[in-house]
């Protein structure tokens, strides 16, 4: 038996252990998960509303207890995992209305008698969740499966396995007479190997871009089995002009740094003209980004961010911030760690890369690359220049350079003025390009855990002996 256990990055103490669930177990989990689907989904619609709103109250009676332990596993500080946990909550409301309008059932009358579009379930939904928001990720997936009819076998990240446990909890309380219409299976890559490894109807995925990458290859020859990947980004924000500097600091600031770096929707790259405005922004940023309070998840003056997920993930992201300085990046400020902290613990590092060839990748920590271009042309080039494309954005006044942004620049989530992470559940969140693969989440998720079925009705045969009349031979 393997075990596996969570650490808090704050000071390395335990915060969950529990038993891996091995190749055999993965089979035994989907075998019931199959049995469950038939009864599942031959429920009416109303029945599975009332059991995701009975999961609601169950997340609502353990809220702090879940922004605590996400707090625990993660690192983040407390304001953001109990907006984490607020978010879980939100997503019963807006999956059901999403469910109805995307996903519902439409009548059009007809002259024979109506043309009726159906919505029926894949069947078996394997969800892998990532570590950064280990609640509301795998939550974005879940219950949008589950209102559709589909039975879920859940795997949350090996970082953050109590708060799958917990959310377990959650649906076990509000699926009580409907056993293994939803389960949680424990354990590190392995585990979702011998998960994507057996009969599932789908895959339903946020995590890194190379995991998406190997996905779409295990799956080439299965394209019965759908496919949700929300996967990561090299995000750019163009900065071009703001009438207060500070404001405009702030969104970059926010964009590249919150949650340590660890969204997928953070800037990583920031444009800006090679003219008195772009330097005089770089300095406010830089000078804003000193000023952060940085700590443990309870620490008192609250943070704004905590850790990274783990040591080893700090030591990456160094090798990789180390790497761009050797190739000749300019640090504009550090990235390093804090004396007396755990090594997971990292200050904001800003480099200058202009004229430096950067490789392509997402580096998931704060750090912030700048590139000083000379117009706008080549603003949207070097934003563009990306094989990615999950969120961008635009700091600027200009209506005229809005419309041009929006028109030339390829991404899923592009905002203006406003964090590049700026998004709402009320909403379609997904990427281009090694971002995703067009079946993005939030509020469309209701579009991939179910397929449309186009019928035309008539209560009995009559009338269609016409439409031959002339046409065939007496
Ligand atoms: P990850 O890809 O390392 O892991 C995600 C999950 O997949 C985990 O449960 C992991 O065990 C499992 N997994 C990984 N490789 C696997 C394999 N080969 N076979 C089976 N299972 C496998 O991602 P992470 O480090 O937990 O999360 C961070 C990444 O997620 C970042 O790249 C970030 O940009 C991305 N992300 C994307 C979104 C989005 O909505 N687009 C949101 C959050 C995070």
């Amino acid at each position: 038996m393997t075990t596996l256990q969570s650490f808090n990055p704050a000071d390395g103490t335990l915060v969950w252990e529990g038993q891996v669930a091995d190749t055999h177990d993965v089979s035994a989990a989907l075998m019931r998960a199959r049995k469950a689907f038939a009864g599942w989904a031959a429920q009416g619609t109303q029945q599975r509303v009332e059991a995701v709103q009975r999961y609601k109250q169950a997340l609502e009676a353990r809220k702090d207890a879940l922004a605590e332990t996400i707090a625990r596993e993660t690192g983040k500080p407390l304001w953001e995992t109990r907006s984490e946990v607020a978010s879980m909550i939100g997503k019963v409301d807006i999956s059901i209305r999403a469910q109805a309008e995307r996903a519902g059932e439409k009548r059009t009358d007809m002259p024979f008698g109506q043309a009726v579009l159906r919505h029926r379930p894949h069947g078996v939904m394997a969800v892998l969740g990532p570590f950064n928001f280990p609640g509301h990720l795998p939550n974005g997936h879940i219950i949008p499966a589950l209102l559709a009819g589909n039975t879920v076998v859940f795997k949350p990240s090996e970082m953050t396995p109590a708060t799958g446990a917990l959310m377990a909890e959650c649906w076990a309380e509000a699926l009580a007479d409907h056993p293994h219409v939803f389960q949680c299976i424990q354990g590190a890559r392995e585990t979702g190997e011998a998960l994507v490894a057996g009969r599932v109807d789908g895959l339903l995925f946020t995590g890194s871009a190379g995991a998406g990458a190997h996905f779409r290859r295990v799956f080439a020859d299965r394209p019965d089995v759908i496919l949700a990947l929300e996967l990561g980004g090299n995000n750019p924000l163009v900065a071009w002009d703001a009438d207060d500097i500070q404001e405009a600091a702030s969104v970059v600031v926010q964009s590249a740094f919150i949650t340590t770096g660890q969204r997928c929707s953070c800037a990583r790259r920031l444009i800006v003209p090679d003219n008195a405005f772009g330097s005089a922004l770089v300095d406010a940023v830089a000078a804003l980004a000193d000023r952060i309070v940085i700590g443990a998840w309870d620490e008192t003056p609250e943070p704004w961010f905590g850790p990274l997920i783990s040591d080893a993930a700090a030591a990456a992201a160094k090798a990789r911030f180390d790497g761009l300085v050797t190739s000749g990046a300019r640090v504009i400020r550090p990235f390093t760690g804090i004396e007396g902290r755990s090594a997971a613990f990292v200050t904001p590092g800003i480099l200058d890369v202009t004229g430096v060839f950067v490789p392509d990748e997402e580096i998931f920590a704060p750090v912030l690359q700048v590139s000083r271009v000379p117009d706008f042309d080549a603003a949207i080039e070097a934003a563009n220049n990306t094989r990615f494309g999950l969120s961008a954005g635009l700091i600027s006044a200009d209506d005229v350079l809005w419309q041009r942004f929006l028109v030339e620049c390829r991404a899923g989530v592009v905002n203006r003025n406003r964090p590049t992470t700026g998004a709402a559940g009320s909403m379609p969140f997904g990427g281009l390009g090694e971002s995703g693969n067009h079946r993005p989440s939030a509020y469309y998720a209701a579009d991939y855990c179910a397929y449309p079925i186009a019928s035309f009705e008539a209560a009995d045969a009559g009338g269609n002996a016409g439409a031959l009349n002339g046409k065939i031979r007496p």
